[in-house]
């Protein structure tokens, strides 16, 4: 029987922070149990639609899935076992918002068997957590991480952002040793991205916040995560993902392997048995796909081979081990090489590239250049017609 991994989202939150352009409300908790039993409704559908499946990893994400009560946490566990063979070791994961947590909600996800609590700190500066429109302080997030060690969470991950509006590298620097003198198991670190539409990019727009952090500061935040993470035996494997020995996150891993997945809940997307799926991100439209079972959302894709291989590039390269070259070329019937030629022969000679045990990698000088270097694999891809198996 195949193993997958499932995301389940819960789009809620308290409100929403400045930079989100994710899809999650605020005010919608009257509506909380109504989601639930859709989600569980969804699981339920997926599974006779899909057959009998292992479940390897489970990933609650959103919204704020810790604004779930923990008998709802636990209905959605016990779906999800009904439904599927979860794994004995699969790993659990929770995304929650240090504003959110109580130590008697904790202990009830950890009952439902969440074994992973990823957090989403954003920064321990409270000036910078109040001007991207966080619900909580650094001395609550600092708090969460104490309550959800005493609730049993052994795998605890804190999401940390850097290139905020008027951050300076000191502050990054502080954040970031203060997050680590938390002791999590596993750090990421993600640059923020303006999304278009969000209240921060129309102040950043409008000249009405601080402004972001030039290049040089930015550069020399990337230096300080690098030192900072490696000195306290973080090793990063992803982009932005640093863990603990045997700490890596094995849901994200999934998705950077292009291996398959099922998503429930608004606006999840699914990649399973080749066929490519996306639910509706409007709560309505959801809600009502859900609770009419509709599997009319289950039409193929419109993805080409063509951009199959290039996704598995995309995603791959992104972890330090970078691409499964052997995965690659027996899954599509042509090798890496041959469906890059130039672009492969050219980064590995300017050292941006290198291959190593079956696996195509970026070096540390490429991570830095990662766009362009997808830039020129779509060059060249779209230069040419593809042929092969
Ligand atoms: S808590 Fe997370 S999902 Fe909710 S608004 Fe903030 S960033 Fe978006």
């Amino acid at each position: 029987m195949e193993t997958i991994s499932l995301y389940i989202h819960i789009p809620l939150c308290v409100k929403k922070c400045a930079y989100c352009d994710f899809a999650s409300f605020a005010g919608r908790m009257a509506q909380r149990e109504r989601y639930v039993q859709a989600v569980c409704r969804e699981i339920r559908a997926q599974a006779a639609f899909f057959g009998p499946r292992r479940v390897g990893t489970v990933f609650l994400g959103g919204g704020t899935p810790t604004l779930l009560t923990g008998a709802q946490v636990q209905e959605i566990m016990d779906t999800v076992r009904a439904c599927f063979v979860l794994e004995e070791d699969a790993e659990i994961t929770m995304e929650g918002n240090p504003g959110t947590l109580t130590g008697e909600n904790l202990r009830a996800y950890r009952r439902a068997g969440v074994n992973r609590l990823s957090l989403g700190v954003q920064s321990l500066d409270d000036d910078l957590l109040a001007a991207i429109g966080r619900i909580h302080t650094s001395a609550e997030a600092a708090q969460a991480v104490r309550m959800a060690r005493e609730a049993g969470f052994e795998n605890l991950n804190l999401d940390l952002m850097l290139g905020l509006p008027g951050q300076t590298a000191i502050q990054w620097k502080e954040t970031l040793e203060s997050a680590i003198a938390l002791a999590p198991d596993h750090l990421s670190c993600y640059s923020l991205i303006l999304e278009e539409g969000t209240p921060l990019e129309a102040r950043v727009r409008a000249g009405t916040c601080a402004p972001l952090p030039g290049e040089d500061e930015m550069e020399e935040m990337d230096a300080l995560t690098a030192r900072l993470t490696q000195e306290a035996e973080y090793a990063q494997y992803e982009v932005s993902n640093y863990a603990r020995p045997s700490r890596a996150c094995r849901h994200n891993i999934v998705y950077w392997e292009c291996l398959p997945y099922l998503g429930v809940g608004l606006g999840a997307h699914s990649d399973l048995d080749g066929r490519r799926f996306y639910n509706p991100a409007d709560w309505e439209a959801y809600l009502h796909m859900a609770e009419s079972d509709d599997a009319a959302r289950l039409a193929e894709g419109t993805n080409t081979r063509e951009d199959r291989m290039f996704e598995r590039m995309m995603m791959g390269l992104r972890q330090v081990r970078g691409v499964d070259a052997a995965r690659f070329a027996r899954d599509f019937g042509m090798e890496i090489e041959r469906v890059w030629p130039k672009t492969l022969a050219e980064m590995t000679h300017s050292g941006l590239m290198a291959a190593h045990e079956e696996r195509i990698f970026l070096t540390p000088r490429g991570m830095q250049v990662m766009n362009g270097v997808l830039v020129r694999l779509m060059e060249e891809m779209d230069s040419k017609p593809q042929n092969g198996a």
